[in-house]
């Protein structure tokens, strides 16, 4: 912070893409951010920022617990893989929407998904969600 400058390390390739830096945590409302960010004089015009209602505040607050929760139930997926199946479909669509899927818990989801396809034996589907690997990180999820 003395020189106001920043190092960052990628954790996976990076080509030809634009870095972003955010001074808020994704976590937060439109109200909490906007006042965070006055004493840089900056006025969001991200889409989350216009389009804000209290339903993507809500998701903000709570789509990392959601995530986990269903994380937390892997035990017993296989009672009924596809209510959780649909459960992390619907949670990803939001996340996508509200442009999350740049955060660190976001790649929880699609692995979830990428299992719960395999639990299901449906590999094409599968495959598709095998995206959660260029996040290069190793999951907390256990492979079934
Ligand atoms: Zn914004």
């Amino acid at each position: 912070m003395a020189s106001f400058s920043f190092q960052f390390t990628e954790t996976r390739d990076i080509q030809g893409e634009q870095m972003f830096y955010s001074y808020v945590n994704f976590d937060q409302s439109v109200a909490s951010r906007r006042k965070a960010l006055t004493p840089y004089s900056i006025v969001c015009k991200c889409t989350s920022c216009v389009k804000a209602t209290p339903a993507t505040d809500k998701l903000r607050s709570e789509f990392v617990q959601r995530i986990q929760e269903v994380r937390n139930q892997q035990a017993i997926w296989k009672a009924n893989p596809s209510y959780y199946l649909d459960l992390m479909l619907g949670l990803r669509r939001d996340i996508l929407n509200e442009g999350l899927n740049g955060t660190v818990s976001y790649a929880s989801c699609p692995q979830a998904i990428y299992l719960l396809y395999r639990l299901l034996k449906q590999p094409r589907k599968e495959k598709i969600f095998f995206e959660f690997k260029k996040y290069n990180r190793i999951s907390k999820l256990d492979l079934l």
